[in-house]
C-alpha cells in the first residue's frame, strides 16, 4: 500500500472548520509542498501529534489559512503517516486545498478508504470499522451507545469469547483425532455437548440483539389503524407534534398513507396513518385502504385505535382478530367522552391496551410504556453490544447453524472428525465476522457502504 491518499473529511456544506485529510507514506512530503508556516518549519521535522500554523498555497497562489495536525505511523487513525489540514469550512476553499494536495502527489481517496486502511493495518476489526459508520449515523442515545460499544470492542469481545471456546474445543478434538494413542484425555460427550450448547446459547443471545439494534438505528415501522373517525390522525398529530394529517368529522378524509418519523422515549417510530381498514367504493380511498392492509401485515408495530365512546363495531372486531400474535397496542381513544366500549373484549385479543384522549393529549406516557413493552425494549442493553447489520447477523447465524450441526453430530454418535469439521465451520464464520479471515470481496463490500472522506 504505497499510495498517499487525500480527501475532504468534513461534510459537504459550510462550517467554521473543514478538514482535508492526507494519509500514506508521503503525506508529510505532500503537505510540505502546499503548506508554509511562518518560521518555515517543515511538517516532516515535527514530532507526531503536533500542530503547526500556516498557509496553504497552490503553486504561488494563497489558498487558505490552516492548522496542520501531524500524526506519525502507527499512531494515527489509519496506522499510516497522516496530516490533517484544518482550513476554513467552505466547499470551494476545501476543494482548492484538496486539489493542491492532489497536484502535490496525493491521489483522491476512494469511499471509506481511510477506515479500510485502518482495518488493513490492524487498527480496527471489521465490526469496529462498521461501527464508525453507525456512530456517524446514530439518531439517538441508545443507537449511539450501541455503536460506541462496538467501536470500543465490547461487541468484539463477545464474539471473541465464543470464538476462543470453539478454538479450544477444535484444538482438543484435533489433538485427539491426530494422536489417539497418546495420553490425550478423551473428551467426554457431556463436556462436548456442554461447551457446544454454551456456544450456541451465546450466539443466540447475540442474534437476538439484531432486531433491537435495527429498531434503534432505523426506528420501527409503525402503522396506525382503526375505522374512520376513531382519532387516528389526531393521535398521529399529537405524536408528531405537527398538523400533518387532515383531521375532520367526515369519515374517510385521510385519503392516503401519510408518513412521519416521531420519537417516543428512546424508540423512533416510522409512523403511517391510513385511511382505515374499511370497505369503500371511493377509488382514491380504496388505494389508502389497500396500503393499510399491506402494512398491517408487515409492520413492526401496530397502533390499533378504537373509540371509547362507541360500541365495538364489526369492523373493530375484525381488526382485533387480525391483531392476534402481532406486535400491537390497542389504543382506546376519546376517554374524555362517556365510555361505552367493551374494554374486556379488546383485552382478550391484545395484551397491551392503553386508554387515551388524543384530543386532550392524555395518556401519552402510558402509550410510550406500552410501546416499549411490546417491543421488549426493557431488556435491551446497547452498552453490551448489538449486531449492527445483516452481514454481521448472517455470520452469527451461520456460526450458530454450524454449532448446531456439531451438536447433532455428537448426539448421533458420529466420529470426532465430523464434529470437528462443523466446529471449524463455526470458527470460520466468526472470523469472517471480525474480519480476521474475511475475503477481499467481503471487506470491499463493507467499505462500499462508506462515503469519501471516512
Ligand atoms: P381518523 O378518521 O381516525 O383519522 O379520526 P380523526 O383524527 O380525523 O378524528 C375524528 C374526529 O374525532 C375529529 O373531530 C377529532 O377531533 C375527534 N377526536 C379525536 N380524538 C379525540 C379525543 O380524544 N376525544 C374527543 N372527544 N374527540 C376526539
Ligand atoms: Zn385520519
Amino acid at each position: 500500500m504505497s499510495t498517499t491518499i487525500a480527501a475532504i473529511a468534513t461534510p459537504q456544506g459550510a462550517g467554521g472548520i473543514g478538514i482535508v485529510r492526507i494519509s500514506g507514506p508521503k503525506s508529510q512530503e505532500v503537505a510540505d509542498r502546499i503548506f508554509r508556516s511562518p518560521g518555515n518549519r517543515r511538517i516532516r521535522d515535527t514530532a507526531g501529534y503536533q500542530a503547526l500554523y500556516g498557509h496553504i498555497y497552490e503553486g504561488d497562489t494563497l489558498v487558505d489559512e490552516a492548522i496542520a495536525l501531524v500524526f506519525r505511523a502507527p499512531r494515527s487513525y489509519t496506522g499510516e503517516d497522516v496530516v490533517e489540514l484544518s482550513c476554513h469550512g467552505g466547499m470551494y476553499v476545501l476543494g482548492r486545498v484538496l486539489s493542491a494536495a492532489l497536484s502535490a502527489g496525493a491521489v483522491a481517496a476512494a469511499p471509506g478508504e481511510f477506515t479500510k486502511r485502518a482495518f488493513l493495518n490492524g487498527k480496527l476489526s471489521l465490526t469496529q470499522a462498521e461501527s464508525v459508520m453507525d456512530i456517524i449515523g446514530a439518531q439517538g442515545r441508545q443507537a449511539a451507545t450501541a455503536a460506541l460499544a462496538a467501536r470500543e470492542g465490547v461487541l468484539g469481545r463477545r464474539i471473541q469469547d465464543v470464538t476462543d471456546s470453539l478454538v479450544e474445543l477444535a484444538a482438543h478434538l484435533s489433538a485427539y483425532i491426530d494422536y489417539p494413542e497418546d495420553d490425550i484425555p478423551e473428551l467426554q460427550e457431556v463436556q462436548l455437548v456442554g461447551s457446544l450448547s454454551d456456544a450456541h446459547r451465546r450466539l443466540d443471545d447475540l442474534l437476538a440483539t439484531y432486531d433491537a439494534g435495527k429498531i434503534l438505528r432505523e426506528g420501527v415501522d409503525t402503522v396506525i389503524v382503526g375505522r374512520p373517525n376513531v382519532g387516528k390522525s389526531t393521535l398521529m398529530n399529537v405524536l408528531s407534534g405537527v398538523e400533518r394529517s387532515i383531521v375532520t368529522h367526515i369519515p374517510g378524509t385521510t385519503r392516503d398513507v401519510v408518513e412521519e418519523t416521531v420519537r417516543l422515549g428512546d424508540v423512533v417510530l416510522r409512523l403511517a396513518d391510513t385511511a382505515g381498514l374499511h370497505e369503500t367504493d371511493d377509488p382514491v380511498e380504496a388505494i389508502g385502504v389497500e396500503k393499510a392492509r399491506g402494512r398491517l401485515e408487515t409492520a413492526g408495530l401496530v397502533l390499533a385505535v378504537f373509540d371509547a365512546s362507541q360500541n365495538l363495531e364489526e369492523e373493530d372486531r375484525c381488526l382485533l382478530k387480525k391483531l392476534d400474535g402481532r406486535p400491537a397496542v390497542a389504543v382506546i381513544n376519546k376517554t374524555d367522552l362517556t365510555p361505552c366500549i367493551d374494554e374486556a373484549f379488546v383485552r382478550r385479543h391484545v395484551p397491551y391496551v392503553v386508554t387515551i384522549s388524543a384530543k386532550q393529549e392524555m395518556g401519552m406516557e402510558q402509550l410510550r410504556e406500552a410501546v416499549c413493552d411490546v417491543l421488549g425494549a426493557g431488556s435491551w442493553d446497547p452498552s453490551a453490544g448489538m449486531l449492527a447489520n445483516e452481514r454481521q447477523r448472517d455470520c452469527v447465524r451461520r456460526a450458530g447453524e454450524a454449532v448446531q450441526e456439531a451438536l447433532d453430530t455428537t448426539q448421533m454418535g458420529m466420529t470426532y472428525d465430523a464434529v470437528s469439521v462443523s466446529v471449524e465451520g463455526a470458527i470460520d464464520a466468526l472470523l469472517e465476522l471480525t474480519g480476521e479471515r474475511a475475503t477481499e470481496a467481503v471487506v470491499d463490500q463493507v467499505f462500499a457502504r462508506f462515503c469519501v472522506g471516512k
